[in-house]
């Protein structure tokens, strides 16, 4: 039986201490332009704290802004929704490195 089915789900590896996993699906295999500024940093609007990602989640991210349904906080150590109703916004970065109005994942 073939184990390579397109639609088998992503592997995520183990959750790591801090509640991240060890690894994350992105779309760095595929040869799209970005739509969105490559940005590595967001803010957790319920707990005022920046979060930094790996360049390929961040370039995937601004491929397609809504690839991901939600994302890690360091601060919370969890992970949480994105988009319109979501709760993470851009950090301008780099620049001013201070929260801007735009959602995560909209
Ligand atoms: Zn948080």
């Amino acid at each position: 039986m073939p184990d390579d089915k397109p639609d088998k789900p992503f592997d995520y590896g183990k959750t790591k201490e801090n509640g991240q996993h060890e690894r994350y699906p992105t779309m760095d295999k595929e040869n799209k332009e970005f739509v969105r500024p490559v940005r590595q940093t967001y803010f957790h609007d319920r707990c005022r704290t920046n979060t930094s990602m790996g360049v390929k989640i961040a370039e995937t991210y601004a491929k397609n802004p809504k690839y991901y349904g939600s994302t890690f906080c360091v601060a919370c150590g969890g992970h949480f929704p994105v988009g319109e109703n979501g709760e993470f916004v851009w950090v301008d970065d780099p620049g001013t490195g201070k929260p801007t109005e735009e959602k995560v994942g909209t």
